[in-house]
């Protein structure tokens, strides 16, 4: 369970937020104490400069009986100049070159007065500021340098020293302020990460839920958007078409079942009638030929569906591949078109042919040849006596454009979008109705060799006045040509 929540999308951003408000929040405060500390130190460096400044002024160092001593030049009077040497005699310190004393407060004493040797070094190193300790371990910082006295040539060493005290009980107070404060702000923002987090990721899991609840038999559930056009919503959107479509398969899947069914069944029903009545009504051996000759047709027609079939979902499932091969496609545009001069001829029917002299191509022969069947079948079926079915062949740069026009019953406009759909027939779906109606799956068979050749297959119609098929198909494709296939390669009459 631990395992679990802290595997979570919801602990582990909850997480990532408390390291960087640790971090940050960290450097913040490191870097402020260091500010604070170095602006403090600066300002008591300055202050220290002042005051040194202010001794100069007020302080003069004169000889006298018993050797040189400090004469303080202030109006006692004057409250103002009384405090600035009250101040600057706090913590002083006046000593000889040598670094014999001449004049010492009492706090100097108690931090504890500079050794002749500390003195000699100061003087030569010129090193104006220092820290010390008083016994009570209370910091103080000194500002030392020299005073010349009156008689313009010797030095004295003065020190001023200045407690750092309240300087660095401000930067304590700000420690331990920092110290409570940050722990407690990265435990709000924990907090407040882990409800944000929570609340971000709730639809999620609703989502989650709504996706559990779909399944193959309800496949019409959406889940719905909440409106706010997030990145949540796109995926609710995505997700939803993605349903869509797999409910559009799952119809085509159906439909499809329903259709084979169908297809199979009325043949097989008429195959049956006419068993029964050849059983109970046959007499003479002429008849039952007769019965069974008309057996055998539909047993054919059976047949012939089924290995439509099993092609065409080979064909859509890719277990059916091109085999490419260089041929002159003008040819076998015109050689197709001539297995269908006679049957135009029968249905009295002009069958035109247009073609290029040569149109070098790389293309699966059989499949080109069944395509060209199909098509030129269909249009000679649905073109009345007395019309014309025109075939044209152009090269365009890196592909052909084929057209296929008859002048037949065209296709009414609401059927033009189903009409490449697997056993749809405009005008009744029972072939049996009118037999020399086909199975509706020759134009399947074209839209698939189309798209396995990488082409486009356009159909304009108009009722009454004639229907134009528009193919385009790259004459070389850009891949390598395809593997042998392993399909039966002989061409068919129709599909
Ligand atoms: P079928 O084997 O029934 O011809 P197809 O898939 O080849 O099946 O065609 C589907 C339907 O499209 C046909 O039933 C027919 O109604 C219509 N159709 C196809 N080609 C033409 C055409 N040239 N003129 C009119 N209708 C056509």
């Amino acid at each position: 369970m631990t395992r679990r929540v802290t595997r979570g999308l919801r602990f582990r951003l909850t997480a990532a937020y408390a390291l960087f408000l640790a971090l940050l929040m960290t450097t913040v405060s490191v870097g402020f104490q260091q500010y604070l500390s170095g602006s403090l130190d600066q300002q008591a460096r300055d202050i220290l400069e002042q005051e040194f400044a202010a001794l100069k002024a007020y302080m003069h160092v004169e000889p006298g009986q018993e050797g040189f001593h400090p004469v303080w030049l202030i109006d006692r009077d004057d409250p103002d100049e009384a405090a600035t040497m009250a101040r600057l005699q706090r913590v002083f310190l006046l000593t000889d070159s040598k670094g014999k004393m001449i004049d010492e407060s009492p706090a100097y004493q108690a931090i504890g007065t500079d050794t002749p040797a500390e003195i000699e070094t100061a003087l030569k190193s010129n090193d104006k500021f220092k820290e010390k300790l008083d016994p009570k371990r209370v910091p103080y910082l000194f500002r030392r340098g020299v005073i010349i006295a009156e008689d313009n040539h010797t030095r004295f060493f003065v020190s001023l020293g200045l407690s750092l005290e309240s300087d660095r009980q401000l930067l304590r107070q700000f420690t331990l302020l920092v110290s409570v404060a940050v722990p407690l702000i990265i435990l709000a923002g924990c907090l407040m990460a882990w409800v944000l987090a929570g609340r971000g990721l709730a639809p999620v899991l609703e989502v989650a839920q709504a996706a559990q609840r779909i399944s193959g038999s309800n496949l019409s559930l959406r889940i719905p958007t909440r409106g706010v056009h997030d990145e949540l919503d796109v995926l609710i959107e995505t997700f939803n078409e993605m349903i869509a479509r797999l409910e559009d398969s799952f119809g085509q899947i159906r439909q499809f079942s329903t259709d084979v069914s169908h297809e199979l069944r009325t043949p097989l029903t008429i195959l049956r009638g006419q068993l029964e009545v050849a059983l109970f009504t046959a007499e003479t051996k002429e008849q039952y030929r007769e019965a069974i000759e008309d057996s055998l047709q539909d047993i054919e027609r059976l047949g012939q569906i089924v290995r439509a079939l099993l092609l065409l979902s080979q064909a859509e499932t890719g277990q059916v591949i091109l085999q490419r091969s260089a041929l002159d496609l003008a040819e076998l545009v015109r050689d197709t078109a001539d297995q269908f001069q006679i049957p135009a001829e029968g249905a009295r029917v002009r069958l035109q042919v247009a073609t290029p002299v040569v149109c070098e191509a790389e293309l699966d022969r059989v499949q080109i040849e069944r395509m060209l069947s199909n098509l030129l079948s269909n249009a000679i079926k649905f073109t009345p006596d007395g019309g014309e079915v025109r075939v044209t062949l152009d090269r365009e740069e890196n592909q052909a454009i084929l057209t296929i026009a008859d002048t037949g019953c065209g296709i009414p406009p609401e059927h033009l979008p189903h009409i490449f759909d697997r056993f749809y027939r405009v005008g009744g779906q029972d072939p049996a109705a009118s037999p020399e109606k086909g199975l509706g799956l020759g134009l399947s068979f074209v839209a698939w060799i189309v798209k396995a050749h990488q082409g486009t297959i356009h159909v304009e119609s108009q009722q009454g006045k004639g229907t134009v098929f528009t193919l385009t198909l790259p004459l070389h494709p850009e891949a390598p040509a395809a593997q042998p296939q392993t399909e039966d390669a002989a061409p068919m009459k129709k599909i």
